[in-house]
């Protein structure tokens, strides 16, 4: 009798873990697809260089985006890149195993970009920001090889979070990173697909799918402290204030530049007064309702989960 009723129990376990990794799935299909929408991030005839680093994120990115590729009225190809910077212990074998096992057309490059970096930057110094310019243009190449109009990178939500606070505190600027802009080099189109996904959901993803991940700490780089620091914060935030960093998201898409400082936002200098009510103009004395939802025209707040 006992037996039957834990093999009952395990079912329904294994019922609820499945229900659960269907719902996370559908999940990232839904906001994907929506950023992808909202953004026109791919069109009909695109073909979209898919980077690939061997991260969680980059591994949910193309898997996410081979499914809507099945489900979608337009037509676009994905072509999986990585980029071989031959760090030590880089385990070569697993990326092309992986990608041919699920069937995607894909180009490994290499370049020994590690030990250029090595050789230029001494010992002790942040090497990041050479290695990344040296990326960026390798990457570059290789798009226009393939013939890619698309760069489509695994950026997700916490990243550009992250990103608008490092520039806030540290740089001075109210400045993300885009879901979608032109390359520095004014020649591609850098796509961010996962700009509405939180980190969580593509840690849990990576976990069920079982992706086979690669430390990104082989080039030695120790972790930035101050993003690993805005990290931590933000995470406190979701345990203890609930809806805060959405919130927070939402607004990078809800900005009231008469509301801010910047002159070349706005035409401050300018300014007169035309007679005509305007809900967004300055309520003088009174304080700002600031618990309601967004009221710019044409600012659609992102759907709650
Ligand atoms: S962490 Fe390492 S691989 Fe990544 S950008 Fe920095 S130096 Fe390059």
């Amino acid at each position: 009798m006992s037996a039957v009723l834990n093999d009952e129990t395990d079912n329904k376990a294994v019922e609820k873990i499945a229900y659960e990794n269907n719902k996370l799935h559908k999940r990232l299909c839904r906001l994907v697809g929506q950023a992808i929408g909202d953004f026109n991030m791919i069109e009909d005839g695109d073909k979209v260089m898919v980077c690939l680093s061997g991260g969680k994120d980059s591994y949910a990115l193309l898997d996410i985006l081979m499914t809507l590729r099945e489900r979608a009225p337009i037509k676009f190809e994905l072509v999986a890149v990585n980029l071989d910077q031959k760090q030590p212990n880089f385990p070569a074998e697993v990326l092309p195993a992986y990608l041919d096992k699920i069937g995607i057309p894909y180009h490994i490059e290499n370049q020994d970009t590690y030990s250029i970096v090595k050789r230029l930057i001494p010992e002790g110094k942040t090497t990041c920001s050479l290695c990344s310019r040296l990326r960026r243009g390798i990457l570059y190449r290789v798009a226009d090889e393939l013939g890619c109009n698309k760069i489509a990178l695994g950026h997700h939500r916490d990243d550009i979070l992250e990103t608008f606070f490092l520039n806030m505190f540290f740089g001075a600027k109210i400045k993300g990173m885009p879901a979608k802009l032109v390359s520095d080099d004014g020649k591609h189109m850098v796509i961010r697909p996962m700009a509405y996904v939180k980190e969580v959901d593509t840690e849990r993803y990576a976990e069920v799918k079982q992706f086979p991940i690669i430390p990104c700490d082989l080039c030695g780089s120790q972790e930035n402290l101050q993003r690993k620091q805005i990290k931590a914060l933000m995470r406190e935030w979701e345990k203890k204030h609930p809806g805060r960093v959405e919130n927070i998201f939402s607004a990078l898409s809800t900005v009231v530049p008469s509301h801010l400082m910047d002159r070349a936002l706005f035409g401050f200098t300018d300014l007169k007064a035309d007679g005509l009510a305007n809900p967004l103009g300055d309520i003088a004395f009174d304080e700002e309702p600031c618990s309601t939802p967004a009221t710019v025209p044409g600012i659609i707040p992102l759907a709650r989960e």
